[in-house]
Formats: structure tokens, C-alpha cells, sequence
């Protein structure tokens, strides 16, 4: 303990040193010495050491005025234990320096990021299901080394940090374990690159991966292809690929969830006096009995002819909407029988293309 140096001379300051001037003066030393920048330099460790130590101590009141009185022995017999300012302007010096990221390491397992892949399917395939092959571009380990990064696999061991991958040092008043900048947490550091993936362990490749798409799946469906992601870093585990479905038209059906919704038109006559017309489904067409009188508008069902719910909960209908159609054209002769009609309704009519005659006759009706 003899050799301590003093505190006011290790930051640099004068004994009656303004507590700014202190902070400044520390502040400095901590970013030259830190062990981030000065990778398996023992000497700059322990100055950062040293430095912390002395700011530490000077930055409380009580322990600088204990220190002033009694040198290192009366610093040491004061409980330096309870920390005093030193983490609060401490923690604002490593944001300084990382960026806001902390002291976290970069050496934890972390899971890969997921991906997203959009597909576009028809209505069909919506309906039956199917088996896609996806292609897609994402960073895999590199084949050539292993994921190692170095030529051959031949990594050697860091010396830095013994393999471990982190480093201890002393901060203040505490051990703190840090991601080794040497080898970047790996414990090994790379002598001769891989020149397949430059050293960088992944290379971008393209995959194909059998997504199986199941009956029913709609428009804005994601589903998960477990474990297709990205790979994971430092022995995480790889993200999650999520294909979103997104479903074609069709020339004839539109869809409501599990229904399928279909709009026949029928004529007016067929509406009035009732018949059986062909309805298009997925399974083929299929007689539809239309009542007599049935109105524009009226809905009929048909079970089961809809999508199969993705959920398993039974299947959806064929949803089919009359659409009553008045002709555009008429013959003389329809015409004729219409207004027959209309007179046996008791409706007055006018007919636009009418005769004058006519037009006269109606007239005097
Ligand atoms: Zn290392
Ligand atoms: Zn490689």
C-alpha cells in the first residue's frame, strides 16, 4: 500500500479541485484506459483501475475529506462500501461511450430475427390446400469453415481472455464481467480469414423450403414455419418464417369468411312463375329449386359448399343471392303479352315505344 499513488495525482488535479473539475478530469482517463480500447494492455487496465478508484473516493465529500485528513489509510477505514455518486456520473460516461447500449456483452445467445414471406395463392388453392416451395435469400453459416470465420476452421485460442470470451476487471468497487473486444466474445480469434465468407462465419444463400399451405387459409392468414428464420447469434436459436397469404379473385365466387358467395341472375319471368336453375359451385353446378314469387334480393344456402374453417370448426355454405333481371330489349310480341298482363293487373302502362295508335287507344281505355 505504500506505493499508492495519490488520488489528486492519479485524475491529475489540484488538492482543491472543483467537483467538476474532477468529473472532467475522470471522465478523460476512463476513455483512454477503458478496456475496450486498450485490448490485453495490462498497464492501460490498470490505470482505468486506478483511475476509478480515485474518482471514486474524491467524488463523495465525506470520503475526499476523510481522504484529505487521512491519507489512503483513513480512506480505507471510512466504508467506501456504500458507492456514493460514483455510479450515477459513471453510467452516464458508458452511455457516452457505447452509444446508450450500456455495458451489455455481445457474446449471449440470441434468437434469430424472424422473417416474412408474402404469397399469393388462388382462390382454388385457398380452397384445397397446397404444398409451396418457398425460395428465400438469408444469411446461413458458412459451409467452408465451419461458421468458424477462419480458413480451414483453424481458430486460435484468444489470449486476451484465455477462451473464455469475457473479460473480469475491477470497476470501483466491483468485478464486472465484459464481452471480450479482442475476440468479440468468441474465445477464438481468427489468424487466417475464410475467404469464402471473408471471415464474417455467414454468407447469404438461397433456400427452398416446403411450406405447407392448409385448406382455408385467407387473405392476411400468417402462418409460422417453425424455425426458418434467421439464424440465431452465438448459439441462439433461429428465428421463425412467416408466409402471409394473400388470396387471388375469382371470376364467379367472392368469399365472406368461410362462406362463398355466389350471385345468380334469374329473369322476372322465372321469379314470377318459379323454376329450377344450374348454380356453379366448387364441386361442379347444382339444381337450385326457385320458389314461385321469390323476390330480388332472397338468399338460399347451400351447406357445405364453402371453405373449410382453418380452425377445424366445420365447413362454410355457398351464400347465393338472387338477382332479378329485367329484359333490355322486347320483341313486339313480348310487349303485346306484357301489357296484356298489365292490364290484367289493372296497371296503366305507358309504353315509350308505343304506337300513336296505341298510345290513343290507352287513351280512351
Ligand atoms: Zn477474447
Ligand atoms: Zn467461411
Amino acid at each position: 500500500m505504500a506505493s499508492k499513488r495519490d488520488y489528486y495525482e492519479i485524475l491529475g488535479v489540484s488538492k482543491n479541485a472543483s467537483e467538476d473539475e474532477l468529473k472532467k478530469a475522470y471522465r478523460k482517463l476512463a476513455l483512454k484506459y477503458h478496456p475496450d480500447r486498450n485490448a490485453g494492455n495490462k498497464g492501460a487496465e490498470d490505470k482505468f483501475k486506478e483511475a476509478n478508484e480515485a474518482y471514486s473516493i474524491l467524488s463523495d465529500a465525506q470520503k475526499r475529506s476523510q481522504y484529505d485528513q487521512f491519507g489512503h489509510a483513513g480512506a480505507q477505514g471510512g466504508g467506501f462500501g456504500q458507492g456514493g455518486g460514483f455510479s450515477d456520473v459513471f453510467g452516464d460516461i458508458f452511455e457516452e461511450f457505447f452509444g446508450g447500449q450500456g455495458t451489455q456483452g455481445g457474446s449471449r445467445a440470441q434468437r434469430g430475427n424472424d422473417l416474412r414471406y408474402n404469397l399469393s395463392i388462388s382462390f382454388e388453392e385457398a380452397l384445397l390446400g397446397k404444398e409451396e416451395k418457398i425460395k428465400l435469400r438469408r444469411p446461413e453459416q458458412c459451409d467452408a469453415c465451419n461458421g468458424t470465420g477462419a480458413k480451414g476452421g483453424a481458430t486460435k485460442r484468444c489470449t486476451t481472455c484465455n477462451g473464455a470470451g469475457q473479460v473480469r476487471f475491477q470497476q470501483g468497487f466491483f468485478t464486472v464481467s465484459r464481452t471480450c473486444s479482442a475476440c468479440r466474445g468468441a474465445g477464438v480469434i481468427i489468424a487466417d480469414p475464410c475467404k469464402k465468407c471473408k471471415g464474417q462465419r455467414y454468407i447469404e444463400r438461397e433456400k427452398t423450403i416446403s411450406a405447407k399451405i392448409p385448406p382455408g387459409v385467407d387473405t392476411g392468414t400468417r402462418l409460422r414455419v417453425s424455425g426458418e428464420g434467421e439464424i440465431g447469434a452465438n448459439g441462439g436459436p433461429p428465428g421463425d418464417l412467416y408466409v402471409v397469404i394473400s388470396v387471388g379473385d375469382h371470376p364467379q365466387f367472392a368469399r365472406d369468411g368461410d362462406h362463398i358467395l355466389y350471385e345468380a341472375p334469374i329473369s322476372f319471368v322465372k321469379a314470377a312463375l318459379g323454376a329450377t336453375i344450374e348454380v356453379p359451385t366448387i364441386k361442379g353446378n347444382t339444381p337450385l329449386k326457385i320458389p314461385a314469387g321469390t323476390q330480388d334480393g332472397k338468399i338460399f344456402r347451400l351447406k357445405g359448399l364453402g371453405f373449410p374453417s382453418l380452425r377445424g370448426y366445420g365447413i362454410g355454405d355457398e351464400v347465393v343471392k338472387i338477382r332479378v333481371t329485367i329484359p333490355s330489349k322486347l320483341s313486339s310480341e313480348q310487349r303485346e303479352a306484357l301489357e296484356k298482363y298489365a292490364k290484367l293487373s289493372g296497371e296503366e302502362v305507358h309504353t315509350e315505344s308505343g304506337t300513336i295508335l296505341e298510345k290513343v287507344k290507352h287513351f280512351f281505355d
